[in-house]
């Protein structure tokens, strides 16, 4: 007898003819306590950190898949289990007769007599299993089903973002208000309508950076549209549904999720209706009207991971009816619109003003009207559905020293860190912050022209300072920032220093 008419193992063949269908209803009983058997090796190889093998190809779990667990700890690939069927069709073996399985030719490949007696294969030629990475689960500050009270909103984002309260406050009663809205029941007839928002202020005053900072506080999907690169559907640019196309990218093409996101549509002022032109104006009105079904709410058809329908993409469809949609801009002109409201109503009377009450004052974006947008180019269905409309105070230079300094990210915060990693204590003095936010402040870009001083004046801090494993701490003065002196620094041992360290 040969290794292969050995075989007589009843479990195995309950395997293989339950695997193709035929009638073991007799056998079912048994086949079941081989799974229960079966399971139980496998909770327990589950547990090792070892991957299985498979007996026949011998390549582990991680490349061939899950395993098929036959008695004594066998494991067979499902392609090695595929293949060994479909010789055995191909020869036209009679499945149910397993007994003459032992003169099948292709089988002979499973030597059946090892199989019980095999050992398990050391562990020297088995694979660790790869550590699943640990998920981590983002717990959302704040809770969107059940949204907190509008001053906790702003008290998250105070820790964030400086000054611009009037905003804040704004944009924290209509979040609060849009999920509550989202969660509430219509039955009784009452709908509360979207509140979607317009933002208006200067670059750089951080219309992006306060919708980054609530959308990652609330965890929910967020996708930043630049409006310029907008156009009406089937001219060159892209079409208006692709931002919410971007908007499921960023949820993980999960509909539902990308359902409760948030769209922010920057630069939307350059959709302003174009003036005196003659010319089919595709990417001023013909957006803003493309815009009017999704920020009102409708199904729209997205293509999933691309940025234009075609033949290749899947689509999916969802409904904008909840998704938050915030549109900022700086409106540049549109403070003269504004005077020249102002001015003719208070030129008219006995109060008359002065003409030239409104040329210095400094924040003229608060005094907005929807009338003034709507003259800006904005057409009166587009501000009909962004209901909030507020302003961001233009950064003054007080602001932007606590923007260095203040929020939970803040760049010196972020320098601080990366010294003390070398046991440097890094400090700014009060006038060299000051002579910062002065040079920013001519730059006319808001809190962006920052981090380009900072890392202008860091970079050879940065470069200079590991060198030394003495230097304990630098100093950036007034005079570094001005150009006319250096940094002071100082070397381990001084006592200030040791006192500075441990407070860190
Ligand atoms: P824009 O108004 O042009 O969209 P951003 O939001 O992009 O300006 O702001 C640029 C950067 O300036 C932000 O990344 C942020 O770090 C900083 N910034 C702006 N305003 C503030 C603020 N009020 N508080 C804290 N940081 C701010």
């Amino acid at each position: 007898m040969n290794d292969t008419e050995k075989f007589d193992d009843t479990d195995f063949r309950e395997v293989v003819t339950d695997l193709n269908g035929e009638d073991n209803n007799s056998k079912t009983d048994s086949f079941s306590e081989n799974i229960e058997s079966n399971t139980s090796v496998e909770n327990n190889s589950s547990e090792s950190e070892y991957e299985d093998i498979c007996y026949i190809c011998h390549r582990p779990e991680s490349k061939a898949g899950k395993m098929i667990k036959i008695p004594n700890e066998i494991c067979i690939c499902a392609d090695c289990m595929q293949k060994t069927f479909d010789s055995m069709n191909h020869s036209g073996f009679p499945l149910g007769d397993m007994n003459s399985f032992g003169t099948m030719p292709n089988i002979s490949m499973i030597n059946l007599s090892d199989l019980q007696n095999m050992n398990m294969i050391p562990k020297s030629q088995k694979l660790k299993k790869k550590k699943a990475k640990e998920e981590k689960k983002e717990e959302p500050v704040l809770d969107i089903k059940s949204i907190p009270a509008p001053h906790k909103i702003k008290a998250s984002l105070d820790e964030y973002v400086v000054g611009q309260e009037h905003a804040k406050k704004i944009m924290a009663v209509a979040v609060y208000n849009h999920y509550k809205r989202v969660g509430c029941d219509n039955s009784d007839g009452v709908e509360i309508e979207k509140s979607n928002m317009l933002m208006l202020g200067p670059t750089g005053s951080g219309k992006t950076y306060m919708v980054r900072t609530l959308a990652k506080l609330l965890n929910v999907p967020l996708a930043i549209a630049d409006a310029t690169s907008l156009t009406e559907a089937g001219y060159i640019g892209d079409d208006i549904e692709s931002v919410v196309s971007k908007l499921l990218a960023a949820a993980d093409n999960d509909v539902e999720k990308a359902e409760h996101g948030i769209i922010f549509i920057d630069e939307i002022d350059k959709i302003a209706k174009k003036k005196n032109t003659n010319q089919r104006d595709v990417s001023g009105e013909s957006v803003q009207q493309g815009m009017l079904k999704l920020l009102e709410g409708a199904e729209v058809e997205v293509p999933v991971g691309a940025n234009s329908k075609n033949a290749m993409v899947p689509l999916a469809t969802v409904n904008t009816k909840n998704i938050l949609f915030i549109c900022g801009g700086a409106f540049p002109d549109l403070e003269d619109i504004i005077k020249e409201r102002l001015n003719k109503k208070s030129a008219m009377g006995f109060h008359a003003d002065l003409k030239d009450k409104y040329e210095k004052e400094e924040n003229l974006l608060h005094r907005v009207e929807v009338e003034d947008i709507r003259k800006y180019g904005m057409i009166p269905e587009f501000l009909g559905r962004l209901p909030v409309i507020f302003a961001l105070d233009a950064l003054t230079e007080n602001m932007l020293v606590r923007i260095l300094t203040e929020p939970k990210n803040a760049i010196i915060k972020q320098y601080k860190k990366l010294l003390a990693m070398d046991e440097v204590n890094l400090e700014f003095e009060e006038e060299a912050l000051q002579s910062i936010a002065k040079k920013a402040k001519k730059k006319d870009v808001g809190a962006r022209a920052l981090r380009a001083i900072i890392e202008e004046f860091m970079l050879d801090i940065m470069y200079e300072i590991p060198k030394d494993d003495n230097i304990g701490m630098v100093t950036i003065t007034k005079d570094y920032i001005e150009r006319i002196g250096g940094p002071v620094i100082s070397m381990r041992g001084c006592s200030v220093l040791e006192d500075k360290l441990a407070e860190a």
